[in-house]
């Protein structure tokens, strides 16, 4: 046995799947001078007792290339590491009971077959051939995975600790890490045995991530936004049958979801292995009287056996063979949950040189693609595919623990559910509110959170339908249709206004900030008084974020962006200020509140409530103060719906009379779908939609925002250089799709001449333009305008032609520059 490590570049706290997976992938990488630590044996959380199934199914981008990945990498494993394991490509099928989860199969085999991946979605006869222990009453069809199957948790952890030692990577058992330290821009990880000191620090302690992050709060690092579950599951006894199939087959019966009612059912040897996820859930050490005790290892809650009678009864219906036998043994186990459901893996908040790697749900499954994922992080400090759905800073500081249980429940017992872009969850909500919030609701206003602000969907009037019933539908049309139309067309004719809460924003200053902000982004600065998009690039030159820069002064600067990515930009800047501390930087996002007041007769409604002071002459992209029914206001000359308009941003407390001033003026209020739509007629990119990591700022079509003579260097400015000179192989493209009742949603795939070569980044109705427009990526040689395509709704193709780079409406820009 070695001697305690004094030193390693990377520690990893937690040897569950995920951590070691990390760790083996550090390893891989090159760097195997790392450490992970382990409290008690590995597998010792929830990785042990893990049913170990490997799906591949997701309709989360980023979820599907983790999975993906995994079972690539398992695939082969045993042999790379020579350490034998159970693994069983079985196949999967998901029962569909609807159209609506019939089109959900079929975009899920949609964005699949673009990742390589061959789904199918088969008839009910076709499931049986597959499945011949079925009944296929009330079935529409399934979804079948051929990649799906399980895996012996404790051997794939085994293999990865294996390959991660053999390539020179240290594990300690029995050496739980006790606490952390700074030394010099370094990190001392305490234990029993001694400190070791790093460069980087992992926590991936599963459902301990939260007790491990605590540690973290005085280097600037905030509570870990999760809960824990009881997740159970029934082991049934022999069945002879199924050990017929086995030796006539020579393989196991494909594993069976059953989604809407809720459950997996696996062949586990020759028995079932039967797994809910019930609506009357329970989440432990959550109060006082159930505290989570310091030690868990290899530990089960009692049987509950209750919760799952309705799910054991539904699925005896379905697969009646599974009624002819006992059980044999049930699990439950701890299993932690974000209140998304996906889990934090990326850097940790706040907190330098320290990332997060834990929280999984599926972390069987997920553990090969995170431990790819998070040694990217960590050796190059960007990732190969855009993971924001995954990246621990997509929350902010709202996830208090009522918040983290309430989402947790919720979405635990909602775990195979629809997501319907018209539905809004309804749990843990009110979490930020703007100062008009109350007089937004009297409107009649359809609330949705976004990064935990409430906002407007859309203002229903007396007599509609606001059920959740009428949201079940991937169709446009529901009974927010005709409303999101009327307020689409009096932002077009008239004046509407938009309460916007939440907009991240950051005030920068001191002498040479305009020289360094300059340094940092791909474009060029605004001239004082005006404002301007910014672009900022990662190393390969790909798009890591955007922001609005409103230049007040020569070195004072009013920097905003998207409210989910307050935590996220807000780093970006951050880590790039000089240590003399000659540039300030501060956050108010939450002091001010933002109206987007638009539309042709804005200046009229304006100009009758602004003081004197301000100049409505002023031109678009313009920024100014002002007076608004006594309160100072901040006016910017801009407007995301793309007519002529202001932003009015005033600090919360004056907001409310601000508000009724312009809605007593005749302002008319819209939501956040008709802003969509606008938005979507004008090109307009949303940010982790259109602009992501996974595309470089010249295949964003961003190039009037790239200035490379510049007296500034920039990062990603030789990858930009290189790319340009090497050629530019995907173009974004504005589409109009002759679409059927439901628009493209994002990553449609897009196909031309039988070949797949793009996809959809956002897709909606124009009502300006009447038109059904998809945003997207296309293969350069076909960003031609005229080119024709196909894009792939729900399944179906359906015809669509690239467009002039214009935008759609109001191409020359002539409305909201009038
Ligand atoms: C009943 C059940 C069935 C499941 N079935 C599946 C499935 O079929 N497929 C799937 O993908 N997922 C499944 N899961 C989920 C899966 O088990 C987890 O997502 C996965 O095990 C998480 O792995 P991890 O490495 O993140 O965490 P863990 O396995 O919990 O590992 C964390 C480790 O950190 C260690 N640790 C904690 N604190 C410290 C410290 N201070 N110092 C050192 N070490 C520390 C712990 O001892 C533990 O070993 C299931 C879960 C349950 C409960």
């Amino acid at each position: 046995m070695s001697e305690f490590p004094t030193t390693a570049r990377v520690v990893i706290i937690g040897g569950g799947v995920v951590g070691t997976s990390v760790l083996y992938h550090l390893a891989r990488a090159g760097w195997t001078d790392c450490v992970l630590l382990e409290k008690n044996e590995l597998t010792a959380g929830s990785t042990w007792h893990a049913a170990g199934n490997v799906p591949t199914f997701s309709t989360s981008w980023s979820a599907m290339n983790l999975q993906r990945y995994s079972t690539e990498l398992y695939q082969g494993l045993a042999e790379t590491v020579d350490y034998p394991m159970n693994y069983h490509v079985t196949g999967s099928i998901r029962l569909g009971h609807s159209p609506e989860r019939m089109q959900e199969f079929e975009r899920a085999r949609g964005m699949g077959s673009h990742q390589g991946m061959a789904l199918e979605i088969l008839t009910p006869s076709e499931t049986r051939d597959l499945y011949p222990f079925l009944e296929l009453h009330d079935l529409q069809g399934a979804l079948y995975d051929p990649a799906d199957g399980d895996i012996d948790p404790a051997q794939l952890t085994q293999a990865l600790a294996k390959g991660a030692r053999d390539l020179g990577a240290q594990i300690h058992r029995f050496t739980p890490a006790t606490g952390v330290s700074r030394d010099n821009g370094e990190w001392i990880v305490q234990t029993e045995k001694g400190d070791i000191r790093c460069e980087f620090v992992v926590n991936a302690a599963g459902y301990y991530a939260q007790r491990v992050g605590e540690w973290f709060l005085p280097h600037g690092g905030r509570r870990v936004p999760m809960m824990v579950m009881s997740h159970q599951y029934m082991l049934s006894e022999e069945i002879p049958e199924l050990a017929e199939f086995a030796e006539q087959n020579g393989c196991k019966l494909p594993l069976l979801r059953d989604v809407d009612s809720s459950y997996y059912l696996r062949q586990e040897k020759n028995g079932f292995n039967l797994g809910p996820y019930e609506r009357n859930c329970r989440a432990h050490w959550v109060n006082p009287d159930d505290p989570m005790p310091d030690d868990f290892s290899f530990q089960l809650f009692p049987d509950d056996l209750d919760r799952l009678e309705w799910y054991m009864e539904d699925a005896m219906a379905r697969v009646p063979l599974l009624g002819q036998s006992g059980i044999s043994r049930v699990i439950n186990g701890p299993i932690p949950y974000a209140p998304d459901g996906m889990p934090l893996l990326g850097p940790m908040p706040g907190v330098p040189n320290a990332f997060e790697a834990c929280v999984f749900t599926f972390g069987i499954a997920q553990a090969g693609g995170a431990g790819k994922v998070l040694a990217e992080w960590i050796t190059q400090g960007e990732t190969e595919w855009d993971c924001w759905a995954l990246d621990p800073r997509r929350y902010t500081d709202y996830t208090d623990d009522a918040y983290c249980l309430a989402k947790g429940k919720e979405i635990y017992g909602y775990e195979y559910a629809m997501h319907f872009p018209w539905y809004e969850w309804p749990d843990g909500r009110d979490k930020k509110l703007s100062p008009v919030h109350e007089k937004v609701l009297e409107l009649g206003g359809q609330m949705g959170a976004y990064a935990g602000w409430e906002r407007a969907n859309w203002f229903a009037k007396p007599g509609d339908d606001t059920s959740k019933e009428s949201t079940q539908t991937w169709d446009r049309a529901g009974p927010w249709e005709t409303r999101v139309r009327e307020e689409c067309e009096a932002v077009r004719d008239d004046v509407g206004v938009l309460d916007l809460p939440g907009f991240s924003r950051f005030n920068l200053s001191g002498e040479k900030s305009a020289q360094w902000l300059s340094g940092l982004i791909t474009g060029a600065l605004p001239k004082v008084g005006r404002m301007n998009l910014a672009y900022f690039a990662d190393s390969r030159g790909r798009i890591l974020t955007e922001m609005s820069v409103i230049r007040h002064g020569d070195d004072l600067f009013t920097l905003i962006t998207a409210a989910t990515a307050q935590w996220h930009d807000w780093e970006i800047l951050k880590s790039a200020l000089p240590e003399d501390g000659s540039i300030h930087l501060a956050d108010y996002t939450t002091e001010y509140d933002t109206l987007i007041v638009t539309g042709p007769k804005s200046r009229d409604l304006m100009a009758g409530l602004v003081s004197d002071s301000a100049d409505l002459t002023l031109p678009w992209l313009s920024n100014q103060t002002g007076v608004i029914a006594g309160q100072a206001v901040f006016l910017l000359r801009v407007s995301f719906a793309g007519e002529l308009g202001w932003e009015i941003h005033a600090e919360n407390a004056d907001m409310p009379v601000i508000y009724d001033a312009v809605l007593a003026a005749g302002a008319k209020p819209f939501g956040m779908w008709a802003l969509n739509s606008l938005r979507l007629e004008k090109g307009y990119r949303t940010w982790k939609g259109d602009l992501s990591t996974d595309y470089s700022v010249f295949e964003g079509g961003l190039d009037r925002f790239i200035k490379l003579d510049k007296p500034q260097d920039f990062p990603g400015k030789a990858a930009i250089l290189a790319e340009k000179q090497r050629g530019i192989t995907k173009r974004f493209v504005t589409l109009i799709v002759d679409a059927g009742a439901a628009d493209a949603p994002y990553m449609s795939t897009l196909w031309h001449g039988g070949q797949i070569v793009g996809e959809t980044t956002s897709g909606g109705w124009g009502y300006r333009v009447n038109a059904s427009i998809a945003l997207g990526m296309i293969r350069a040689d076909l960003a031609t305008p005229g080119t024709k395509l196909e894009v792939e709704i729900y399944g179906k193709p359906y015809p669509a032609v690239v467009q002039v780079d214009l935008p759609l409406w109001d191409p020359k820009n002539e409305r909201l520059k009038a």
